[in-house]
């Protein structure tokens, strides 16, 4: 029989002091039951990746490694935001695990779909997506605005799976396919499906928050939709192209008319239509460069190519 494989659990912390004790209980328990019924190796263990908190959530991180070393922990100098402190983490358990787990510190996706994960993972799924089933227990707003995003994201040519955050499994070969990708600006819902190998859903329920509030308002909900879009589509710009296009049309009845107007005699009305199209080119114009803008910045920051995150502490051991 093939031995059983050995899974990491990565969890980005920033600032959960509160809500760690209790999240790497119930993880723990987890991965005990699936060593019990044989699933798991006993090697299997839990990565905390710090981003940065201003909290405790590092000493909390450390106490938990003492008393326990399935409790593993690395910690960013700064705080870089969810993707790179789970990307951090990834990078860390890339070769000393047959799969990892990627799942927030809050334990609002539910734990207990890690099981039919593995199980996936077993059966020889590469990628497992873990997939919200209902959004009952978000707020209305939440629910709302989170839908708008994945709508608007599809229409700008983004292609993510539908209510899939980061909460997925990963196998050894698609990390060291990820950690390909050089870019600094990160959305990895755009590039795992990109990825391509055998692909799995496991469908659960979201709960709430156990304690402390969420990090993610609805300001950087929007800027994470528009790094998603820029990253990876050129539709924006196609966009306003096509408008520009449509606009050429627009121009021609317009300058028919204006030639009309100043024929007959009566130029002085001809002031109306002008102050409209130099009003409505001006927004069209400054919306364009607002586009262009972003990929422009975008070119700035992958030209650095900066490294996306220094690891300070570590505890491996
Ligand atoms: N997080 C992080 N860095 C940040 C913000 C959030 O590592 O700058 C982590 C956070 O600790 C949690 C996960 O990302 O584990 C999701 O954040 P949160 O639960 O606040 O977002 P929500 O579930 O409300 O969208
Ligand atoms: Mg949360």
């Amino acid at each position: 029989m093939k031995k059983p494989p050995i899974i990491s659990i990565v969890l980005p912390c920033y600032n959960e002091a509160l809500v760690l004790p209790t999240t790497t209980t119930v993880l723990l328990n987890l991965l005990d039951n699936l060593i019990k019924d044989n699933l798991i190796s006993s090697s299997s263990y839990i990565l905390c990746s710090n981003d940065g908190s201003k909290d405790e959530t590092w000493n909390v991180i450390k106490n938990l490694h003492v008393k326990d070393n399935r409790i593993k922990g690395i910690s960013l100098a700064h705080n870089k935001g969810h993707q790179n402190a789970l990307l951090a983490g990834l990078m860390t358990v890339i070769d000393n695990c047959d799969a990892s787990i990627s799942i927030d510190a809050d334990l609002q996706d539910d734990p207990q779909a890690i099981v039919q994960m593995v199980k996936e993972f077993i059966n020889g799924a590469e990628i497992v997506y873990g997939v919200r089933s209902s959004r009952a227990t978000d707020t209305w707003f939440k629910r709302t605005t989170a839908h708008a995003f994945y709508s608007f994201q599809q229409l700008m040519g983004l292609n993510t799976i539908y209510d899939h955050a980061d909460y997925r499994l990963m196998s050894n070969r698609a990390l060291h396919l990820l950690s390909e990708y050089g870019e600094s600006n990160l959305f990895l819902r755009g590039i795992i499906p990109q990825i391509g190998l055998t692909t799995a859903i496991v469908k659960y329920e979201r709960k709430e928050r156990i304690a402390g509030e969420s990090k993610y308002p609805l300001s950087k909900m929007l800027s994470f939709s528009i790094d998603g879009i820029t990253s990876f589509s050129a539709k924006p710009m196609r966009v306003i192209f096509m408008v520009g296009l449509i606009l050429l049309l627009v121009d021609i009845a317009v300058a028919m008319y204006v030639f009309i107007s100043y024929f007959s005699g009566t130029t002085i009305s001809g002031w109306a239509s002008l102050m409209l199209s130099i009003w409505f080119l001006g927004s069209l114009i400054l919306m364009g460069i607002g586009i262009v803008g972003e990929y422009i910045g975008k070119i700035f920051i992958e030209v650095k190519q900066r490294p996306r995150y220094a690891i300070k502490d570590s505890l491996w051991d």
